[in-house]
């Protein structure tokens, strides 16, 4: 029966923009291993067809599972107004921003529920660069599809039944490895520019090539970035950096023309020969880190990115007289604070970062009780982390980076006598000798930013 349905809609071959009738794929033809499924989805989408609402899981996790990956998170599609949905579950709370959703919690574990979209977003408020501002009418399955960025994430699952509803050819384009926008493209970048990063993300990520006609607009859109909320820029900046595949995706950001002049960021990152060595071990180093399914920290990732535009600033504020402590802090405040104007670091993000800048002179002092204290510093662990990168890049002596890798390791007894070692006369420490005369710069060192 349901192979006949399949037959019938395959035959039917509709994969056109305007397809109301979808594609439907059995689980012969989509491949989706049903342990890749998140149980917590699963119970999500069975609750809502027991109220007798329509519910799929939708978007990257049907497009990862297609593609044979376990997906990091699950969003659900369905009929469901958000009210309705947050009737049925426990802990379901609506947030509402551009789009009102709603978050359904298991412990940690966070499901996105939204209500299909309407097709149209013509009558919905726009600035004037025609950017879509809020959107919360709904509509049926097929105009929700419509409303989605690429055809790969466009596509429904139904975990109940196995199947996979494909409204605009994504299948076709997954086995074909291509990124194809729904729609007219410049439109949908006009609506929304963010998607000109989501597209870099996407080819990068899965290593899709983007099609010819999603492409060729990119370049001349790219200015519209500037028109988004800093805070929507940050968060899609944050995912691409943290997507696993973060060189790969600044590579193409370069390669669209979708850094320059856009995102101060990235202008500093890929265009500054001194810290390109340091910038390119830092990602490789965040991109493994993902990879092998551990923790990143956001802060971590943005002081090694601008790590040498505090350094040049750094070096300036001493130039002028400045003692070394508070120039360095004098730098990290300048770097912040050209940052946030496009790029909305939130205030714990770039709290961590100074913790992390703020500990690098201290590491250099290896007398005393200096060492000892730094032991108990909650940011030791990234600030040794980024001074061993530094280390790595040649920024300073390997030298350094070895020693506190043994004090660390080290017992109380050991722990005295690496104290009492001599450091090497030159360990390419730049700022090292100056700290050490007067009093200030060693109050100064002693106490954290923030
Ligand atoms: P990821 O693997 O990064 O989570 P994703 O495709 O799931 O990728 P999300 O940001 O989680 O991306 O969004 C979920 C789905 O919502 C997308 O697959 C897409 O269908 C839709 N979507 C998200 N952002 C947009 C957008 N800016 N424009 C249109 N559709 C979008
Ligand atoms: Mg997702």
């Amino acid at each position: 029966m349901i192979r006949k349905f399949i037959r019938r809609l395959l035959g039917n071959g509709s994969n056109a923009g305007e397809a109301n009738v979808p594609l439907v794929f059995g689980p012969q033809a989509h491949g989706i291993d049903p342990d890749d499924v998140s149980s917590n989805a699963v119970r999500v989408t069975e609750t809502l067809q027991r109220a007798g609402y329509k519910a799929f899981i939708v978007g990257g996790a049907v497009r990862d599972m297609v593609l044979g990956f376990k997906p990091k998170d699950f969003d659900v599609a369905t009929n469901a107004t958000p009210e309705q949905i947050k009737r049925l579950f426990r802990r379901a709370f609506i947030i509402g921003r551009r789009f009102q959703i709603v978050h359904v919690m298991f412990g940690q574990d966070l499901i996105e529920v939204t209500t299909f979209r309407g097709s149209s977003s013509d009558g919905a408020p726009k600035d004037e660069h025609g950017r879509v501002l809020r959107d919360n009418t709904f509509g049926e399955q097929h105009e929700d599809a419509e409303r989605r960025d690429f055809t790969i994430n466009a596509m429904y699952y139904d975990p109940e039944q196995q199947l996979v509803l494909d409204y605009h050819g994504g299948m076709k384009d997954i086995r074909s490895r291509s990124l194809r926008m729904i729609g007219d493209p410049e439109a949908r970048y006009r609506e929304d520019p963010v998607r000109l990063l989501r597209v870099v993300r996407f080819a990068a990520k899965l290593d899709f090539k983007i099609a010819p006609t999603t492409r060729a607009p990119i370049s001349v859109m790219a200015p519209l970035i500037n028109n988004v909320p800093a805070a929507r820029v940050f968060d899609e900046m944050l995912k691409l950096l943290m997507s696993g595949h973060a060189m790969a995706c600044l590579q193409q950001l370069r390669q669209e023309g979708l850094h320059h002049g856009l995102l101060p960021l990235l202008d500093v990152v890929l265009e500054q020969p001194m810290g390109e060595k340091f910038v390119t071990l830092a990602l490789a180093n965040t991109d493994e880190r993902v990879r092998q399914g551990k923790p990143v920290s956001p802060g971590f990732l943005f002081a090694s990115l601008l790590w040498h535009q505090v350094l040049e600033k750094w070096e300036a504020y001493r130039a002028a007289g400045e003692y070394p402590i508070p120039a360095l802090h004098l730098a990290a405040d300048d770097v912040l604070d050209s940052q946030t104007e496009k790029l909305a670091l939130q205030r714990r993000i770039a709290t961590d970062m100074r913790d992390i800048w703020a500990l690098q002179p201290r590491f250099e002092r290896r007398t005393g009780k200096t060492p000892y204290k730094l032991l108990e510093h909650t940011r030791l662990r990234a600030g040794y982390d980024f001074l061993l990168l530094r280390c790595a890049s040649g920024e300073v002596g390997a030298e350094l980076g070895d020693w506190w890798t043994e004090f660390m390791e080290a017992d109380s007894a050991d722990r005295e006598s690496l104290l009492n070692r001599k450091p090497p006369e030159e360990d390419g420490a730049a700022p090292k000798r100056r700290r050490r005369r007067g009093g200030r710069g060693r109050s100064n060192s002693s106490g954290d930013t923030q």
